[in-house]
C-alpha cells in the first residue's frame, strides 16, 4: 500500500484484465457469438438456470464452468446437452479474463450461438470484474431474501438482466418479489427483472426469448 492508501499492484492487474477481456469481446464478436457472465450466490440455481436452458438450446450454447473445486457442474452441463468446459480456481473466489480466454480456446465453438459464463458462487468480487462479456446476468433466489439487490448493489448495477429464481417457493416465504424489482429498478432503471423457476419451467419462456433477442442482435451486427 503506498502513501496515498492505493496499492499499486492491484492497479496493473485489473489493467491487466480489463485489456484481455477487450481481447475476449472482440475475438467473440467475430464469431458473432452472444457471451453472458452468470453471477449469484452459490445454491441459487445458475447450474440448473443452464441446464434448463440447454433444453431449447442444446448444442447452440456452450458454457465455461467456473468453481473452486470439481468438475460436477460441467457434468451436468454435459449430461443436459450442451458443451461445457469447467474452470477449477483452487481457491479463488471469481473468474479472470485469462482464465476464460484460456477455457474458449480448450471449447468447439461451431455452431454455438451463446456462450454462458457461469462465475464462481459469490454476489461480491464477480461483479467487478469484465471478461469479455457482452451482459452479466444476476441470478437470485427466493430462500436468500428479497433485500439482496438492496445489500449488493455493485452487481446489481452492473446486470443487463436479473433473475429471480425459484418462484415455486413463495408460499412458504416472506419474500416481496415488489421489493426485489423496484431496489433493482432504484439502481438500474433499464434492467429487466425475470422472476422464474428452474424447477417448475414457470417464466423461463421470458428468459430464452432474452437469450433469443441477444443473439439475433449479434449476428444482424455480424452481417453488418
Ligand atoms: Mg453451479
Ligand atoms: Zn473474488
Amino acid at each position: 500500500m503506498s502513501s496515498d492508501g492505493k496499492s499499486k499492484a492491484p492497479i496493473s492487474v485489473r489493467a491487466k484484465n480489463a485489456a484481455l477481456a477487450e481481447e475476449n469481446r472482440r475475438a467473440f464478436a467475430e464469431k458473432g457469438l452472444l457471451v453472458l457472465n452468470l453471477i449469484g450466490s452459490p445454491g441459487c440455481g445458475k447450474t440448473s438456470l443452464l441446464e434448463r436452458t440447454a433444453e431449447r438450446f442444446k448444442a447452440r450454447m456452450a458454457v465455461i464452468e467456473g468453481d473452486v473445486k470439481t468438475t460436477l457442474d460441467a457434468q451436468r452441463i454435459d449430461k443436459a446437452g450442451a458443451r461445457a468446459v469447467q474452470i477449477e480456481t483452487g481457491g479463488a473466489c471469481h473468474l479472470d479474463a485469462l482464465q476464460v480466454q484460456r477455457a474458449a480456446g480448450e471449447l468447439d465453438l461451431d455452431g454455438v450461438d451463446v456462450l454462458f459464463i457461469e462465475n464462481v458462487g459469490n454476489l461480491v468480487c464477480p461483479s467487478g470484474l469484465d471478461l469479455g462479456e457482452d451482459a452479466k446476468v444476476a441470478v437470485i433466489s427466493t430462500p436468500e431474501g428479497d433485500e439482496k439487490p438492496a445489500k449488493y448493489p455493485a452487481l446489481f448495477v452492473r446486470a443487463g438482466v436479473v433473475i429471480i429464481n425459484k418462484v415455486d417457493l413463495l408460499p412458504h416465504l416472506e419474500y416481496s418479489l415488489e421489493r426485489a424489482t423496484g431496489d433493482c429498478r432504484k439502481l438500474n432503471s433499464a434492467v429487466s427483472v425475470l422472476p422464474l423457476s428452474c424447477k417448475t419451467g414457470e417464466g423461463l419462456e421470458a428468459w430464452l426469448d432474452f437469450i433469443e433477442r441477444g443473439v439475433a442482435g449479434k449476428k444482424t451486427r455480424k452481417a453488418q
